[in-house]
């Protein structure tokens, strides 16, 4: 039997809902082999996930980076780095600083026009990197919106929506290249993801590989089929591997751990790049 293999999933440590212990738990109940736990712009869940992980069930430390390109926001996947390496950590915390003030300012914007959502109850609602969904969480709570879904729209907190602020975040090229200098492996995540605001053009994308880029997210619930082959053939042109995941989120979102996986191959291929950390085993 081939190993089941999703590289790309969140938990209570950034914007998911499932702990880091109950997720490695699902992870192998829903039969994967090999699990990468990778929050926004953080570490924090990787030791509960390490300490809990249950037999058959291997561990990818990893984080999904907030980039920049030329004014688009895209998604950086980082593995396997060194947490301590200062560079890379120092952004990481510069990161979560900025989306500390970002939200903020949305809660206030949205106070400014009466609304009753508060900082101290999307602050609770946050147990590590504070993320729109947790102030979309706010809005549901106050009966503003039914869904997160709703949140995510131009009257709310949807990209250049009413009540939406930005954040500062990471130049992709440097992003990769710290990645790397932390001794870790980048992969570009769902770079087709147009439902969620505008995507980059393979100008950058050749320019990220270029950088140092291992691979393209290409197996991702937001990616049609046009986009996979597109993808597919564009990781093909630059020496890319390709992975596939479910970006799990709990009940954020619908989707399902292990929705999505990445073949053995391309993995193997990922992990021996890696010098910063190794693959955890129980
Ligand atoms: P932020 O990183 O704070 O800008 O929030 C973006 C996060 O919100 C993404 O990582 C997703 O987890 C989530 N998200 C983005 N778009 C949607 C959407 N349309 N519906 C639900 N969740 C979304
Ligand atoms: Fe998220
Ligand atoms: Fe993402
Ligand atoms: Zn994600």
């Amino acid at each position: 039997m081939p190993r089941r293999i999703d590289l790309h999933t969140h938990s209570t440590a950034s914007d998911g809902t499932t702990p880091p212990a109950r997720l490695v738990a699902e992870a192998r109940a829903a039969g994967l082999d090999v699990l990468a736990l990778t929050d926004h712009d953080t570490t924090a869940g990787w030791a509960e996930a390490a300490d809990a992980l249950p037999a058959g069930l291997s561990l990818v430390r990893g984080a999904e980076i907030s980039c920049t390109a030329g004014g688009i926001s895209l998604h950086l996947l980082a593995y396997l780095f060194d947490p301590d390496e200062p560079a890379f950590a120092d952004r990481r915390h510069e990161l979560r600083r900025s989306r500390l003030a970002r939200a903020e300012r949305m809660v206030g914007l949205l106070a400014d026009d009466g609304h009753p959502v508060s900082w101290d109850q999307v602050q609770e609602l946050a147990g590590g990197t504070v993320g729109r969904p947790h102030v979309a969480q706010a809005l549901i709570d106050a009966g503003l919106v039914r869904s997160v879904e709703e949140a995510f729209t131009a009257e709310w907190i949807g990209t250049r929506g009413r009540y939406w602020v930005g954040k500062d975040d990471l130049e992709v090229l440097d992003a990769i290249r710290l990645v790397a200098g932390a001794g870790g492996v980048s992969v570009f995540a769902h770079p087709s993801a147009s439902k969620r605001g505008r995507t980059v053009g393979d100008d950058v994308i050749v320019a990220m590989a270029e950088a140092g880029l291992a691979g393209l997210e290409v197996d991702h619930v937001d990616h049609d089929e046009d986009a996979r082959r597109h993808l597919r053939g564009l990781a093909a042109d630059l020496g890319l591997l390709v992975t596939g995941s479910s970006d799990f989120h709990g009940t954020n979102k619908a989707i399902p751990l292990a929705r999505y996986v990445t073949d053995e191959a391309s993995y193997d291929d990922l992990v021996s790049r890696a010098t910063g950390l190794p693959v955890v085993a129980a």
